[in-house]
């Protein structure tokens, strides 16, 4: 599970969370569409497994490990970071906090790829932190397909998958 214990009034972490922990479990629409068959051909770039064994794995992790969410301050109020990953937990840069649930909930979706990416032998990360060319890698891709799905209910085919 996906934990976040802060009690921060205005912020959309607890909404974002709840629909991260949602998502990716067996029996919520996005799980069963993204680990379909028809997805069992899609790889994302730099991976090297497929997009259903990914969110499996995901599902796999949220439902018996602990991911925690906090926020976080950097020393640095000027960095571009929106998160950082550290062991099993998420910290969500507190200054760029204020953007649509959506878009959080695509950082912690992405985040959690890279938590699940460290405990398994495959690999499906996006190298380095430059994220130009990166958008159909498995963390910015999951993200986005959550972003997309909490803000207009879409479900994307392999075909406009592969088109993007
Ligand atoms: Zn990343």
């Amino acid at each position: 599970m996906i934990n976040y214990n802060e009690n921060n009034e205005g912020m959309r972490t607890a909404t974002a969370v709840k629909y991260a922990n949602k998502y990716l479990v067996q029996g919520h629409p996005f799980y069963d569409h993204y680990t379909s068959p028809q997805f069992v051909g899609f790889k994302p770039d730099m991976a090297d497994t497929n997009l259903m064994n990914i969110i499996l794995l995901m599902s796999g992790y949220i439902v018996s490990g602990q991911i925690a969410v906090k926020h976080w301050k950097p020393w640095n109020r000027w960095t571009k970071a929106i998160a950082m990953t550290k062991g099993k937990s998420i910290n969500l840069n507190v200054r760029r906090m204020y953007r649509p649930t959506g878009s959080i909930l695509n950082t912690i979706v992405h985040e959690t790829v890279h938590i699940v990416d460290s405990h398994h032998s495959y690999t499906f990360g996006h190298g380095s932190n430059d994220p130009t060319g990166k958008s159909k890698t498995a963390p910015y891709l999951i993200g986005k397909l959550a972003e997309e799905y909490y803000e207009t209910g879409k479900l994307y085919s392999y075909n406009e998958l592969y088109a993007l």
